[in-house]
């Protein structure tokens, strides 16, 4: 086991430099530009691509780095830069995750290369699950998988919403029911390449931040691909499968916590994301409140404003303490026994949307306008308290996590 510290080492010391010279001067200054056009910002995801952060290998690293801290410090720098771009920039590796963590070795071979494609020729990959009645609620999925023997083909159909980079994607990975009586654990998820007949992108989202990172709906329509797309292998699904029939004869439990330890692991990160926007609306309302002068001296000289500015930096130091807390936990392979993951993306994303607010009341009318960063900072703080499961949804599961309860 890793051992714990509160300080990154001196290698990712070095990487949080990089990515964060890479934020500043790269992700910040294309910020406004690509949240007005409300367009996938390529030149930028070209130029995280030339110097390796937009690949399959860093990524990985951060992901496989023991201390746990790698996902977190790169969230947290990217997203210091732009919420918009840098979902933009990772919005794959979501995607990639999901073959990584499912797929088998030919699996990863052959579609992770494609979703990234090279410096020369990027591509964006997209992992739908959502669907229009089926957000909080997953279980409710109503796409269907159906297994052609015959041709060793899957047959696929129904509507995904809410996918970022849906339907502009070069891969897209889609969850669909293959056994409608066990629910959520009747689900599988389907690679489907390039190309592909039946595939198609629906309604692009005309959003109140994140707006340079593309969402809509995607639309499959007797969308057939090989055997060979089902992540993991149908002798694996045929085994999960009926593991989860007997499981559910004998009540059930198992199988749920299993799947709530997946999402206690991914969260973090997200919340990691959520503290790197608090930061950057933080730091701004900092320079602001020492500069802007009102009654002769500097507002930050009143302690109104002193003490909303301690409290948004404390509350910024206890959401990143939360975050690696579960990341740590996650890569050590410790039991959520209070639902930690979840613990951190709710205080974290509650905590970006408070403190991107006070930023704005901090700058005053100049908060409220286009000028400054910190209103397309709130605008971009609201996702982290809906995607990856709505604060809600993280009080109930915590809740359920300390009673005891199942978390369907
Ligand atoms: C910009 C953006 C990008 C996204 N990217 C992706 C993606 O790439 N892939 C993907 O699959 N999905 C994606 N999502 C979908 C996202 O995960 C869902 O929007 C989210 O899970 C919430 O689902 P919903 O929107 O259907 O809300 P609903 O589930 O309808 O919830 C509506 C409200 O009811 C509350 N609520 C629901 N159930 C309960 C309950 N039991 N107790 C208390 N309150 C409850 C919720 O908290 C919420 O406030 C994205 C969404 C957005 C907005």
């Amino acid at each position: 086991m890793a051992e714990f510290t509160m300080e990154l080492n001196d290698e990712q010391k070095e990487v949080q430099d990089w990515l964060h010279g890479f934020a500043a001067d790269v992700i910040r200054p294309a910020a406004a530009e690509w949240d007005e056009r409300e367009e996938t910002p390529w030149p930028v995801i070209q130029e995280a691509a030339k110097v390796g952060i937009y690949s399959l290998d860093f990524y990985a690293q951060q992901y496989f780095d023991p201390t746990g801290l790698g996902i977190p410090m790169a969230m947290e720098e990217l997203f210091w830069g732009d919420a918009g771009i840098a979902l933009s920039i990772v919005g794959t590796g979501l995607a990639a995750v999901g073959v990584l963590a499912n797929g088998t070795e030919e699996q990863i071979g052959t579609w992770i290369p494609q979703m990234y494609g090279d410096a020369g020729d990027v591509k964006v990959a997209a992992f739908c699950s959502s669907e229009p009645d089926a957000g909080s609620d997953v279980a409710s999925m109503r796409t269907r998988a159906v297994y052609d023997e015959a041709k060793d083909e899957w047959v696929l159909n129904g509507t995904k919403t809410w996918a970022t980079n849906g339907g502009i994607a070069n891969v897209h990975v889609v969850v669909a029911v293959v056994d409608a009586e066990l629910g959520s654990k009747g689900h599988a998820s389907f690679i489907i390449p390039p190309h592909t007949p039946g595939l198609s992108q629906g309604q692009k989202f005309k959003k109140h931040g994140i707006r340079a990172s593309h969402t809509a709906e995607v639309v499959l329509e007797d969308v057939r691909v090989p055997g060979s797309c089902l992540l993991g292998g149908k002798e694996k699904l045929d085994e999960r499968l009926a593991r989860a029939r007997e499981r559910a004869k004998a009540g059930g439990e198992r199988v749920k916590n299993a799947a709530m330890a997946t999402f206690e692991a991914s969260r973090p990160a997200v919340g990691a994301m959520a503290v790197g926007t608090a930061r950057a609306a933080y730091e701004v309302a900092l320079d602001y409140a020492k500069t802007r002068e009102q009654f002769g001296r500097p507002i930050i000289d009143n302690q109104g404003v002193a003490f909303q500015l301690a409290d948004m930096r404390t509350s910024i130091d206890a959401a990143r303490l939360l975050v690696w807390r579960a990341s740590w936990m996650a890569v050590n392979g410790k039991p959520f026994t209070a639902a930690e993951g979840s613990m951190s993306k709710l205080f974290a994303s509650e905590t970006a949307k408070k403190v991107t607010a006070e930023a704005i009341q901090i700058l005053g009318g100049n908060g409220y306008t286009r000028e400054y960063p910190v209103e397309r900072m709130h605008r971009d703080a609201a996702i982290y308290t809906i995607f990856e499961g709505t604060s809600e949804i993280q009080r109930l599961v915590i809740a359920r996590t300390l009673a005891g309860m199942p978390i369907r």
